[in-house]
């Protein structure tokens, strides 16, 4: 049996978790009501981006057409608006993933962005020849190369904790790996090729008990579970805004105060200044210090919506209703004779990765396609995911609560199609 949740509370188990109402949070998304290639929408990209609702469509319109200006230089009217919501969109972030201090929250790009931030301020000053950052097998591209970045240029080596055949990582493995060289572990919470949701309190524990600090890529784990940082205890945490109804541009790096007022600024310019002169530049606290530049405003304000959004649904009831969307889509496809699902954690989030027979998951996608059903087909920067499986790429939906059963019977269908046309 797969489930949602890991180190949390088993939200998604727990009786009193009130049925959720996929139909009518269907209503809260535009988007969805179209149809493509003449049959009504069936998406299952969600683990790409989600569709936003219209609340947040209507947030990022409002702003745009009364309240926009630059924000933080201004004594005008706009200007000051702007700037209130933008720091109440931080407030937002910081009680959304319950960080201690509204510092602690960085509003970057997105989740890529904040792992570059660290790898190229944490990682550039506490990197030196012959030190390692420690990573898993089940990591996105983006928490990759950043890290091979920064260790070819300081002689650092990026040491990878294995993976077994249901793309689980193998524990056992880890501890051994850490030791005085170790300067980081960077982690994903939920693989988003595989869906598996790794054990990252566990991990955080068993590294913090070696002193050395833990980064969760929380892409594709906060729009699936609570995330509460403190309780986690994680040094820093990235997530993406468009994975989470939010706007693109927009994600957010949490990092302890203390570690991001021991690192050097990322980028120069304006907003990260206390003062400047040729002969000395004064660098403003954090999270100034991190946010040179105008920032994405629009995208925070945008960013904010979706997270009230979000949190104003019964979060117990969503991860229910995902975890049996993926548990009706995986007897569904298993039952499929010529398929094979990669990755069968135990504690899968509602991700289903799959191959089928000798059809090419790009085909795969774009028969779906035709029957109006958004699948991806790739390696989904996960490359290292799909050479331990030996495969070039998968096929992937992936499920969100605006997912009905009849999505996952629509999504079971079209594959039926696949094959009739490969066979
Ligand atoms: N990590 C994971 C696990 C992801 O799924 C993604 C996006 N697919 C990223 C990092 C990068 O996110 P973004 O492209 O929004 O920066």
């Amino acid at each position: 049996m797969s489930t949602m949740w890991n180190d949390k509370a088993p939200v998604a188990a727990a009786p009193s978790a009130a049925a959720f109402d996929a139909w009518r949070v269907r209503a809260d998304f535009p988007a969805l009501r179209q149809t493509v290639r003449g049959r009504p929408l069936i998406y299952l990209d969600n683990a790409a981006s989600t569709h936003k609702p219209k609340v947040v469509i209507d947030t990022v319109a409002r702003f745009y057409s009364e309240e926009y200006s630059n924000v933080h230089r201004g004594v005008h009217y706009l200007s000051q608006l702007a700037t209130d919501l933008y720091e109440d969109a931080r407030r937002t972030a910081q009680q959304f993933l319950n960080a201690r201090r509204e510092e602690e929250i960085v509003f970057v790009r997105g989740t890529t962005e904040a792992i570059n931030l660290v790898a190229q301020t944490f990682g550039r000053s506490k990197l030196g020849p012959g030190d390692e950052i420690i990573v898993s097998a089940i990591e996105h591209h983006a928490n990759i190369v950043p890290w091979q970045m920064i260790c070819r240029e300081k002689g650092a080596t990026l040491r990878v904790i294995p993976i077994d055949e249901h793309g689980e990582l193998i524990l056992d493995a880890f501890e051994p790996m850490l030791s005085e060289r170790t300067k980081l572990v960077s982690i994903v919470h939920v693989s988003n090729a595989l869906g598996t949701v790794n054990p990252v309190k566990e991990i955080i524990e068993i590294a913090h008990r070696h002193g050395v600090p833990v980064l969760v890529d929380g892409a594709q784990s906060v729009q699936h579970m609570p995330v509460d940082v403190q309780e986690l205890d994680c040094d820093f945490f990235a997530l993406s805004g468009h994975k989470i109804y939010g706007p693109t541009g927009i994600g957010v790096l949490y990092g302890k105060k203390a570690l991001l007022d021991d690192m050097p600024p990322y980028q120069g310019g304006g907003d990260m200044i206390l003062s400047v002169s040729f002969e000395r530049t004064v660098y403003n606290d954090v999270p100034f210090k991190f946010e040179a530049g105008t920032p994405n405003i629009a995208g925070a304000i945008g960013l904010a919506a979706a997270l009230k959004y979000f949190r104003s649904l019964d979060i117990a009831a969503i991860a229910a209703h995902e975890n049996e969307l993926l548990e009706y889509a995986t007897r569904k496809l298993e039952a499929i004779d010529a398929l094979r699902i990669i990755g069968t954690a135990t504690h899968k989030a509602s991700v289903i990765s799959f191959t089928l027979c000798a059809v090419h998951p790009h085909d795969i996608g774009t028969i779906l396609d035709q029957h109006g059903i958004a699948v991806r087909a790739g390696h989904h920067c996960a490359q290292p995911v799909m050479q331990h499986f030996g495969i070039p790429a998968t096929a992937r939906a992936s499920f969100s609560f605006y997912n009905t059963m009849e999505d996952v019977d629509a999504l079971a269908h079209g594959i039926e199609s696949v094959l009739e046309v490969f066979t």
